[in-house]
């Protein structure tokens, strides 16, 4: 079974065959997809759920594999960050994801808000800042138009070089988001003591929102967290009509999901792509 946590960085200890040389073939297609480019993006709309209007996207890294096809991140991230190589891959992703959004702005006139997942292995890692700092530069995208998701397992370990580093960040002049809110970590002490400016609230409670008071009540108190704190709240994973009244009732700001856009190559995602399909 595999042992080694998301983001842990420490090499695959095998324990089945089988796993091993499969896991060791992808690892090798791995090492190649990025000068071979088979790596993309998708971007995901995150929308105002009041206006309906597209905030800004979240770009989700996808696998163009010569014989598997689109392979999901779930079958790579894991092991990326196992070999060291989310590092390069994320700086890639980062690289692409601000030059998209910088070419969206120069179609557009208006940069959209961009969001990258940065892996703990990645986060750790003494490049993180000069390689955000040296994506915005090469894309010439405003930082504040930048969004650097980060999860709670960060704050699990290490809490003076986390802080350094997330106010490094923030000099840069980026926006934190704290993804998957709510389901990791659960001291709330750290939303006092680190620079976060988003919180993503994570789709296992969006899921019941309709159905559950006790979700809805989870929210609500996120909710009421977010306000005293400042914060800006995303709501994750949202698929039905009654999902998004249910939170835009509860004053959730924005959201994401199947229902309200589904993550997509650039030429369909972008933020004209509507208009020109129909025009
Ligand atoms: P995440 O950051 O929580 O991303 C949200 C995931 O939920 C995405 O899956 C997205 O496609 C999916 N999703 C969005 N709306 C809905 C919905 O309404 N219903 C359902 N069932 N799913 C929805 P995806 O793209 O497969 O990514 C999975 C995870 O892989 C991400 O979770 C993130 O942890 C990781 N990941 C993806 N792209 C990157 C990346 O560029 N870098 C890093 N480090 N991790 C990434
Ligand atoms: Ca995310
Ligand atoms: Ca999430
Ligand atoms: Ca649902």
């Amino acid at each position: 079974a595999k042992t080694s946590g998301k983001g842990r960085c420490e090499a695959f200890q095998p324990s089945h065959h089988a796993d091993h040389l499969e896991r060791e073939r992808l690892q090798a297609g791995l090492y190649q997809a990025l000068e071979r480019h088979e790596l993309v993006l998708h971007y995901q709309p995150i929308v105002d759920l009041a206006s309906r209007e597209i905030n800004g996207y979240e770009a989700l890294v996808r696998w163009q594999h010569p014989e598997r096809g689109l392979v999901p991140p779930a079958q790579f991230i894991t092991l990326a960050e196992d070999s060291g190589l989310i590092v390069p891959i994320g700086r890639w992703i980062l690289r692409e994801a601000t030059r998209q959004a910088a070419a969206w702005q120069r179609i557009d006139g208006r940069a959209p808000r961009m969001s990258v997942n940065v892996s703990v292995c990645q986060f750790r890692h003494p490049d993180l800042v000069d390689d955000v700092t040296e994506a915005l530069r090469a894309s010439g995208l405003a930082p504040d138009r930048l969004t650097l998701e980060i999860t709670e397992s960060l704050f699990a370990q290490d809490t003076t070089g986390t802080t350094l580093k997330l106010e490094q960040l923030k000099a840069l002049g980026v926006r934190l988001a704290l993804d998957d809110f709510g389901t990791g970590y659960s001291s709330l002490s750290y939303l006092r003591r680190f620079p976060i400016d988003i919180l993503k609230i994570d789709k296992s409670f969006v899921d019941g929102v309709a159905t559950s008071c006790e979700d809805r009540a989870v929210i609500g108190a996120i909710v009421a967290l977010g306000q005293t704190l400042h914060l800006d709240l995303v709501a994750e994973g949202i698929e039905t009509a009654e999902e998004l009244a249910a939170l835009e009732a509860l004053g959730v700001q924005s959201g994401q999901g199947y229902h309200l856009g589904r993550p997509a190559p650039p030429q369909y995602a972008s933020p004209g792509a509507e208009r020109r399909r129909s025009g």
